[in-house]
Parts: C-alpha cells; sequence; structure tokens
C-alpha cells in the first residue's frame, strides 16, 4: 500500500497510464498496465482489473437518468470481495471518494463519482444454492433480480417482494428499499433480508444482521450506500406459486380507485396490488386501471373470480383477466422494455419523480400533482399509484409518511436527453410536487430525480438522522463512500 496521502499522486497513478485496462496479469502475476506497459505502484494487487478507458469511464459517467455526468478516474472490476476491501481501502488512503454501482438504473448521478473510484458490484454476481425446504438464499450483491428469481422459483421458492423490473442489482434495491406490488403483504424487499456481507467505508468486511452489528445492518439497509458497500446478503424465501391469475380493473374515479386499493391492501385479498393513472384524449390524468394478482396453487386455492372481486366498484365491461406463469408474470415489463428499447426511448433522459403520500391526503395530493402533468410531459412513461401498509413495513431507514396506509405516487417521465431546458423545468415541477407533498406529510422514495440539498436529506431522515450520522462517523469516518446522493 502506498504511503502517499495526496488524491492529486494517487490519480495520478491511475490516470497517468493511459491504459486501456490495468491489471494483474492472471499468467505472470505481474501488472499488466495496458499499452505503456508502465508496472503501476500504487495499486494493490487484485484478482480483479481497474480500468481508465474512456469507455469504462464514461458508462460510469452516466446512468439510467442521463441527467448526471461525474467522470471518475477508475473503475473497479473485483474479482473478488477482496479486491473491494483493498480498494476501499486505497481510497481511504488517498482521501478517494468511492461508490459502487449496479446495474446504474438511478436517474440523478447517486452512483457517480467526480474523480473517484466506481466500484462496479456485477461481478459479484454468485446465487448459493437453494433446496426444496431452504427458508433463505444468499446472493452476491451484483446479483439480478431475475437470475434470483429463476433460481429461487425452479426449486418452487421466491423472495417475497419484487420490484416492478427485474434487471436491478440486489445489492441496489437494498440501498434504496425496494417496493413492488407484494409490499403490502411482506414488506419491502429490505425487509426481507436475515444477514448482510458489507465492506464498510473504512475497508472492512464485516458481516452483520439483527443480531450482529445490529446497528450496521440497519444503517445499510434503505441506506443508500452512505455506510457500507453491500457485498452479499441472505435473502428470505417463501414457497412460490405456479401460476397466477392477473386482473386489470379500470375505474372512472380518483377516490373509489384509492378506496377500493386500501380495501384490498386492508383485508390481504391479493398477494399483490398495484395500480396506474393514464390521461384521456383530452390530456387530462383521469383513467385509473387497478391490478392485482392472485397467487394459485400451491400458495393459495385457484382463483374465484367472483369471490376476488366481490364489493370492487370498478367498470365491469373493462376488466382484463390473464393467467401467467409466475416467472411471466414477475418479468411482465420485459416485453414492454423491448419494444421502447427497439424505439430507442429507453435511452431518454428519465428525470423520475417518486413519492409517498400520506393515505388520508392521497386523493388530494395526486390530483395537485396529475393537474400539473401533460401527456408531453410524461413522455413514454407511466404513473403509478398504489398503496402500502406501514406495519409491513420495519426498516428505519426508508422512510414513510405517517399514516397506516401510505400511497406511492411514482411520475415515470421521459423525455430526449439534449433537451436541458425541459430537462431543467421536469426537475424543477419534481421539487415543487415534492414540496406540496412534504407540506402534506409526505416523503419521497429516493430511486428519483428530485433536486435536494443536506437540509433536505437531514429532514428526510427525521428521528433516524442522528442514527445514520452516528455510524456514517462510525463505519465511513472519512466520508469517502456514495458523494453522488449528495447527504453528507
Ligand atoms: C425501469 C426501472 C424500474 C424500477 N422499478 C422499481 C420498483 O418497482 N420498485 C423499486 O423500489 N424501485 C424501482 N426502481 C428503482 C431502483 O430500485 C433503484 O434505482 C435501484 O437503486 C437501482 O438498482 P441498480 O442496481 O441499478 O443501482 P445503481 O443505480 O447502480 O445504484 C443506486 C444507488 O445504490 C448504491 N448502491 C448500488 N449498489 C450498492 C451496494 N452493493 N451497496 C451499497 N450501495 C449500493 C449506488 O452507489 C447508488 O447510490 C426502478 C428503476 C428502474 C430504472
Amino acid at each position: 500500500m502506498p504511503r502517499t496521502p495526496s488524491r492529486r499522486t494517487a490519480l495520478h497513478g491511475l490516470v497517468a497510464t493511459g491504459a486501456a485496462v490495468i491489471g494483474l496479469d492472471p499468467f505472470t502475476r505481474s501488472w499488466a498496465v495496458g499499452a505503456s506497459d508502465r508496472p503501476l505502484t500504487e495499486l494493490p494487487p487484485l484478482d480483479g482489473t481497474v480500468h481508465t478507458d474512456e469507455a469504462s469511464l464514461n458508462a460510469a459517467a452516466d446512468d439510467f437518468g442521463h441527467i448526471v455526468h461525474r467522470r471518475p478516474a477508475a473503475v473497479l472490476r473485483p474479482g473478488s470481495v477482496r479486491d473491494v476491501v483493498a480498494m476501499v481501502r486505497f481510497c481511504n488512503a488517498h482521501g478517494l471518494p468511492c461508490a459502487p454501482r449496479g446495474q446504474g438504473h438511478a436517474t440523478r448521478g447517486q452512483a457517480q463519482v467526480d474523480g473517484g473510484l466506481v466500484i462496479e458490484t456485477t461481478p459479484l454476481d454468485a446465487i448459493g444454492s437453494v433446496g426444496p425446504r431452504s427458508t433463505t438464499v444468499t446472493v452476491g450483491a451484483g446479483a439480478k433480480w431475475s437470475d434470483v428469481a429463476k433460481a429461487t422459483s425452479a426449486r418452487g421458492l421466491t423472495p417475497p417482494t419484487f420490484t416492478d423490473y427485474l434487471e436491478l442489482s440486489v445489492g441496489g434495491t437494498l440501498s434504496v428499499g425496494g417496493l413492488g406490488g407484494q409490499t403490502h403483504r411482506h414488506g419491502a424487499q429490505v425487509d426481507n433480508v436475515t444477514e448482510l456481507q458489507v465492506v464498510t467505508g473504512a475497508g472492512e468486511f464485516v458481516t452483520c444482521s439483527p443480531v450482529r452489528h445490529r446497528d450496521l445492518f440497519l444503517a445499510v439497509l434503505a441506506g443508500l450506500g452512505q455506510c457500507g458497500i453491500i457485498v452479499g446478503a441472505t435473502l428470505r424465501l417463501v414457497r412460490a406459486p405456479e401460476t397466477v391469475r392477473h386482473y386489470l380493473l379500470p375505474y372512472d374515479d380518483l377516490r373509489t380507485f384509492l378506496d377500493d386499493q386500501r380495501l384490498l391492501v386492508r383485508e390481504g385479498r391479493f398477494a399483490y396490488v398495484e395500480g396506474q393513472v393514464t390521461a384521456d384524449t383530452n390530456g387530462d390524468f383521469r383513467g385509473y386501471l387497478l391490478e392485482a394478482v392472485a397467487y394459485g396453487p400451491p400458495v393459495g386455492p385457484a382463483p374465484d373470480d367472483s369471490a376476488l372481486l366481490r364489493g370492487l366498484r370498478h367498470t365491469p365491461s373493462g376488466v382484463q383477466t390473464s393467467d401467467l406463469a409466475y416467472y411471466d408474470f414477475l418479468d411482465r415489463l420485459a416485453p414492454g422494455i423491448a419494444a421502447l428499447k427497439e424505439a430507442g426511448l429507453w435511452s431518454h433522459a428519465h428525470p423520475w419523480l417518486n413519492l409517498l403520500l400520506p393515505g388520508r391526503s392521497a386523493e388530494a395530493l395526486v390530483t395537485t400533482v396529475l393537474d400539473d402533468l401533460t401527456p408531453a410531459d410524461l413522455g413514454s412513461g407511466v404513473v403509478l399509484v398504489y398503496p402500502l401498509l406501514r406495519e409491513r413495513l420495519h426498516t428505519p431507514l426508508l422512510r414513510t409518511p405517517d399514516d397506516p396506509v401510505p400511497y406511492l405516487l411514482a411520475v415515470l417521465r421521459t423525455t430526449p436527453p439534449d433537451d436541458t431546458v425541459t430537462v431543467n423545468r421536469l426537475l424543477a415541477a419534481n421539487r415543487t410536487a415534492y414540496d406540496t407533498v412534504h407540506a402534506a406529510g409526505g416523503t419521497q422514495y429516493p430511486v428519483g430525480s428530485i433536486p435536494f440539498d443536506r437540509a433536505d436529506w437531514r429532514e428526510h431522515f427525521g428521528p433516524t438522522w442522528r442514527r445514520l450520522a452516528t455510524a456514517r462517523n462510525t463505519y465511513d469516518p472519512r466520508g469517502v463512500l456514495v458523494p453522488g446522493q449528495g447527504i453528507f
């Protein structure tokens, strides 16, 4: 390990090589330094590789949002957890900021590091063995939820809660929360973790759980990467259905739609409840589609339409019902996303607005936010509205409104990335919407693009701020981790 404390010198060691790939040659065990072939004495020995080529740096300076671009000095593709430990220690020694990056689906530079190190977690994607009686599975933080779902459902088991989109990393969603249509029954993904393997900001490898290093466990789950890098997670498993019945129920009145959603999550009648708001031909967001899913055998009885839909006040004529294999239900967005990619729309900017509303004022807040929305400002995106059940949410840093049934309101905008005037206008609109919702006791779900400063974060974490700040001092005393969140 070099003794040089200066950030500039350490970076110089990386940048000056001009190398496409810097790494330990697996055959000669000597440093290969791309074109210049100059030995790098600054870096610790690694099982993986450190990259400083244009393509790697540019990729790490972008994300799904395509709004913020911060260029790192280097990108680590770890060959082992040991590499993460070694490079976080290296960053500490040289005062370099660093951040883990999973699938890069943040929308506002959260995994980016100006002049520091981006640690890709994708190589850490191992999925532990699953037997028919397993109650948990241990996976690498870089594993994608799609791969976890395939591996576990093949054995008749499943994590209980999924995000709508499966191509996100386990570490990426556990650092934010992980909400989905099953959250009202099983909590968020962070509520279904029994143990974590973490590399702290000081470069220590620690296994933590509700009974072991509990402070670290609670500071890392939904902790936005501020105290440690998740390198592995043990996830709770439940029985998986073989097939599901999927319902789309149209509503023409917001209050009725929200009330029926609330009734369903309180009763637990369905395994999954979400909903969308669509624009009518005048461009007004006044169409409501309740999405509900019943799990079939061996988890539940064969779905009975009349029992499941009893008492609901949707428009009966527009009901759509389909039976799906369980994995196809989980992966239901895949065909639509393939079409967006084909049309070039997936690479548009995503100034997303993700809010959590107190249920008591959900109707008024949804109306206010959507009154200001035009179809053009939504682009090819969607508006989601669905309820959570607060009694199922146990992770302190996942901040939700003080209400028994908060609602997620997600305005998932897309807009051409080079139209910075529009992007900036939409970011300002996000802030206005946040201010309205916050004044009514709401919070943001921090995966979107709301301009936020340090004081806002303090306010966001509220009574848990002290816990987070103490853990940060303890586990990342030099403050090297994840500056892109803008929290410390
Ligand atoms: C199309 C799409 C659909 C989505 N649907 C949902 C949904 O249904 N429900 C939901 O809850 N969210 C959803 N999200 C949001 C998503 O959960 C978050 O953006 C998540 O952080 C993305 O995971 P990632 O692997 O891409 O993380 P990245 O974008 O790579 O990282 C996000 C943040 O987490 C940190 N981080 C990444 N890995 C780790 C780690 N191993 N340890 C500690 N910190 C880490 C990064 O430094 C960064 O700050 C969706 C996002 C997209 C783009």
